[in-house]
């Protein structure tokens, strides 16, 4: 198959951060996912229905005019992380387990149960803060998260699965209506680019970054 259309995914669990970093994230996710699911785990942390409402707001804020509103362990396994020297863009918690681990979570999304769904759990990090001693935990996964999830499901053979997990099992977990439009990705290799620089002049380095992936969303 050279080319899908599913109805548009959304993402049910993933880290925007805040302030700043907003204006990078939320776009990057807004592309292809109609809603999410974000978890608010800022400093200071979001406490009470006040400040949860504001973050709302700020995220809505920077969501690109004209839009509506990835799990790494389905590509990695533990080697990727740590053979040939340590890998800390790809340390995330949980962390990276097996291949027997990874090959068990890839045969259960190829079986289309309807008890897996779609969260890239993207979650940026300064490049400082992730090549660093003490380095944190996150993969900002949102440049390639659905194009990567689309690569999976080929290499097993499911395509035919991806709309549930991505679009359909989600929502009807939190009972909450399936979107109505659709996006389409052909199979086309692109680069995931070295770096993204922050407004603040930070790099930040994305998920894959420098690897080739083969699928691609078609711009509308
Ligand atoms: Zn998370």
């Amino acid at each position: 198959m050279q080319q899908i259309t599913i109805t548009t995914p959304d993402d049910w669990h993933l880290h925007f951060r805040d302030g700043d970093m907003l204006s990078e994230t939320v776009p990057a996710t807004a592309r292809c996912f109609a809603r999410a699911i974000v978890m608010p785990n800022l400093v200071p942390p979001v406490i009470n229905a006040t400040l949860a409402m504001e973050y709302k707001t700020r995220i809505l804020a920077a969501r690109p005019q004209g839009s509506h509103f990835p799990p790494q362990h389905l590509l990695l396994n533990r080697n990727d992380l740590l053979v040939g020297g340590i890998k800390p863009h790809n340390y995330c918690l949980p962390v990276l387990k097996r291949s027997s681990h990874q090959q068990a979570l890839r045969k259960a999304v190829a079986g289309g149960s309807n008890k897996f769904f779609l969260g890239t759990d993207s979650a940026p990090h300064a490049k400082h803060a992730k090549e660093n001693a003490c380095g944190c935990a996150g993969c900002y996964s949102a440049w390639s998260a659905l194009e990567l999830y689309t690569q999976v499901f080929d290499e097993l053979n499911a395509l035919d699965k991806l709309e549930g997990f991505a679009s359909f099992h989600g929502a009807d977990f939190y009972g909450l209506p399936r979107n109505q439009s659709t996006v389409t990705l052909v199979k086309e290799s692109w680069t995931v680019p070295g770096s993204v620089i922050l407004p603040s002049g930070e790099p930040i380095v994305p998920f894959f970054a420098g690897q080739t992936v083969d699928w691609k969303i078609n711009p509308v």
